[in-house]
């Protein structure tokens, strides 16, 4: 009986001992893997921390003058993929335009200081990052004159990931560079359609749903190691029939059907603001429908280029593809109501 215990102890400490250095490599493979890999994994789902937009302008960071005129800079850097601010002060100023890389859009009045306009400016994924890039604001005065003022904004990398993305047999065609040109062709007609108006409310703007992100904005994206293409928007795991919300108040330019969105839903919400929600298996509004915030206009699917039932939600400023998550924590301002009555929605 004690040689049986005597054996049985030897054995658990070999047991042990084989555990310990089976562990041991194990550990070791974990520091190689530190290496960045050829190809970033689909990062594991992940919720989100609650968004809170903050209730005042960020302080401006740069200032260039000219004949009374101040255009601020209220961003350090911008990222690829973002969105900054600029504001345009000076008397018996009535607006002005900006011109920043193809972009070149009107300043909004401020909805409290009638001297003071904004505007938005993106810088696209794709812009070469590390550089400094020219900004020209063109003031308005009342007495018809115009003052040119030059500043510049550098623009730095967005730090996307890499995916490797596998779309099943049947929807293969899915991957054709040719339908996804067509279908961003068709996308950018709609977001030069310009609203000079604001079209969201005191509401802001809110996440569509609440739900696991899977894939993040940006990621440089290979389709059955073939294709490669870029993630427009943030993807959000929701079961087939989960109900989607408007990001805020707006006018729906877009509900229909297209090859890689699927059924898929564009609200205008003004000055150059757009969002986008893809693969719906339902829409439940139309083109022409004004949308309050948080208005449900569709539920989730799995139609066009997927892989699984998800929300594909994007946001485009300025026909500039940006960052949907970091938008929403930006401090947006808040622009002068429209003089015309028949033009605000959201009743
Ligand atoms: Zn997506």
């Amino acid at each position: 009986m004690r040689r049986i215990v005597w054996i049985l102890g030897l054995l658990m400490i070999a047991f042990v001992l084989a555990l310990t250095s089976a562990s041991a490599p194990v550990q070791a493979d974990e520091d190689a893997a530190t290496e960045p890999p050829a190809a970033t994994p689909t990062p594991p789902p992940a919720t989100l921390p609650p968004i809170i937009a903050p209730t005042a302008p960020p302080p401006a960071v740069d200032s260039f003058s000219e004949d009374g005129v101040t255009l601020e800079v209220l961003f350090d850097r911008l990222q690829q993929g973002r969105v900054g601010i600029l504001r345009l002060t000076g008397e018996d100023l009535i607006g002005g335009r900006v011109r920043f890389r193809d972009q070149e859009v009107p300043f909004f009045p401020d909805s409290d200081d009638e001297d003071t306009f904004y505007a938005l400016v993106v810088a696209g994924v794709d812009l070469t990052a590390n550089r400094d890039y020219e900004i020209t604001a063109l003031a308005l005065r009342e007495n018809g004159d115009s003052v040119t003022i030059n500043g510049t904004a550098r623009v730095v990398l967005g730090g996307f990931i890499r995916q490797d993305v596998t779309i099943p047999a049947d929807r293969a065609y899915l991957i054709d560079p040719i339908v996804e040109r067509t279908e961003l062709a068709r996308l950018n007609s709609l977001f030069e359609q310009y609203t000079a108006e604001q079209l969201w409310d005191e509401d802001g703007f809110m996440l569509p749903v609440q739900a696991e992100t899977t894939s993040p904005f940006g990621a440089f994206r290979v389709f059955n190691e073939t294709t490669e293409s870029r993630h427009t928007g943030w993807d959000f795991r929701t079961a087939t029939g989960t109900p989607i919300r408007a990001m805020g108040a707006g006018r729906v330019v877009f509900a229909g059907l297209l090859d890689i969105r699927g059924n898929h839903v564009v609200i205008d919400h003004g000055y150059g603001i757009f969002s986008g929600y893809s693969h719906f298996s339902q829409t439940h509004v139309t083109r022409g429908q004004a949308v309050r915030s948080g208005q449900i206009i569709g539920v989730s699917g799995n139609t066009g280029r997927s892989s699984g039932p998800h929300l594909h939600w994007e946001i485009a400023v300025n026909g500039e593809w940006v960052d949907s998550l970091d938008f929403l924590r930006m401090w947006i301002p808040p622009a002068a109501p429209s003089e015309d009555d028949d033009a605000v929605v959201g009743t």
